[in-house]
């Protein structure tokens, strides 16, 4: 995207305003995949998650290329398998805004090569100015939502798919630094094909002493066998030998 067109308020539209016109700030990209390069107007159409003091929200939003914002969004994305669809992190304040551009440089790096397999598609990072300061949007593919239920008590192949997402991610020298329920979807209940792997705001580039090394996932793990705090934690936390 050559430039991102972002509402200025990021309420989700209600049935009595759908009539009177979207007003947008104009972002431009700090780092973007490289296509299309043509500009792209956000319609949020619900909020994931906000902090307690507002410096930083999630959003659904749906991304429609062209120049007239009254029509109704019909984006030529192709994301498989959600049209158009992107999950938009949005920081409000200085300190979120850098770390949103960390975890877009992590994108546009080690991350590359996991995109649209284990993390999600990354279209770029955006900032501009709004009414209240400047603000950052990175923009992803949305790949669905959490399991309902905590990892343990999860089906064994879903357990055993997150924790291969995870080890997959040290082997590029990442470490998540956040491995919770709430960072881990799919777009349907528990389907292992199109689980992913997101938010990397607590993420770091990390030298993983497990990383040539083969993981037996059929039974407990000693220290020994996967000498590694976070991938060790979450062996232990997931039990995928259960
Ligand atoms: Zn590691």
């Amino acid at each position: 995207m050559s430039r991102l067109y972002w509402p200025q308020s990021t309420s989700p539209r209600r049935t009595w305003d759908a009539d009177a016109p979207l007003t947008f700030h104009t972002l431009l990209p700090i780092s973007s995949a490289p296509e299309p390069q043509k500009p792209c107007f956000a319609y949020i159409t619900n909020k994931i998650a906000e902090t307690e003091f507002g410096d930083l929200e999630v959003v659904r939003a749906t991304l429609q290329f062209g120049l007239d914002c009254y029509e109704e969004p019909t984006s030529q994305l192709s994301v498989s398998g959600t049209k158009g669809k992107v999950v938009c992190k949005v920081a409000h304040d200085e300190l979120m805004l850098h770390e949103l551009k960390e975890e877009a440089n992590l994108y546009a790096g080690l991350l590359a090569p996991l995109q649209g397999t284990v993390v999600p598609k990354c279209y770029g990072y955006f900032v501009g100015h709004s009414r209240d300061g400047v603000i950052g949007v990175l923009v992803t593919e949305d790949c669905g939502s959490p399991p309902w239920s905590e990892l343990k008590g999860c089906p064994k192949d879903f357990k055993l798919a997150a924790l291969e997402a995870l080890v997959h991610l040290h082997r590029v020298g990442v470490k998540h630094g956040d491995f919770m329920r709430r960072n881990i979807v799919t777009r349907g209940k528990h389907d292992v094909k199109s689980l992913r792997l997101l938010n990397f705001q607590h993420a770091r580039e990390h030298k993983c002493r497990c990383a040539a090394k083969p993981i037996d996932m059929t039974k407990a793990p000693s220290w020994g066998d996967i000498p590694c705090g976070e991938l060790y934690e979450a062996f232990m936390k997931v039990k995928p030998w259960l």
